[in-house]
């Protein structure tokens, strides 16, 4: 009885799946609400719903607080090397390399200079989605500059 259930569930999901185009419609987690993308982004990254908060990264977060298209980021290909040559389930190396190329980032942080209301910032914003957040001596150097700056 219990597999009859769940297998029933999941012809449900498939379906729902099928009727939503990727990347167009959100699904709130918390809630269940679907929500526009479009719509998603202008109530900032929050459940139009329930008031979830989203796991959001660096991009948004700027695109929150900044004026529009100010921007300008700082230090953005240092990487980081292997001094302990390091291995957990994998080599860090190897992990380095792969979390580079599904974020497109290069570190835990990014850093930069904008506006905010008209004024001139220093800004960092650490990134989850970056082997969560994992702090090296990469993103120690690029809050020092940032410092700097
Ligand atoms: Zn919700």
């Amino acid at each position: 009885m219990a597999w009859f259930k769940r297998s029933k569930e999941n012809i449900a999901t498939e379906t729902q799946k099928k009727d939503v185009p990727d990347g167009t419609w959100i699904k709130c987690p918390e809630c269940g609400e679907m929500m526009h993308k479009k719509q998603w982004e202008s109530n900032l990254y929050l459940c139009t719903k329930c008031s979830h908060h989203f796991r959001i990264g660096s991009e948004e977060y700027f695109s929150i607080l900044l004026d529009e298209n100010s921007f300008k980021e700082m230090d953005r290909k240092i990487r980081s090397i292997d001094p302990l040559d390091f291995e957990d389930t994998k080599p860090y190396k190897k992990r380095l390399e792969e979390t580079i190329k599904s974020t497109e980032l290069y570190d835990a942080i990014r850093t930069g200079t904008g506006k905010l209301n008209g004024i001139d910032v220093v800004i960092g914003c650490m990134d989850f989605g970056f082997i969560g957040g994992s702090m090296g001596s990469v993103v120690g150097e690029k809050i020092s500059r940032a410092i700097d700056k």
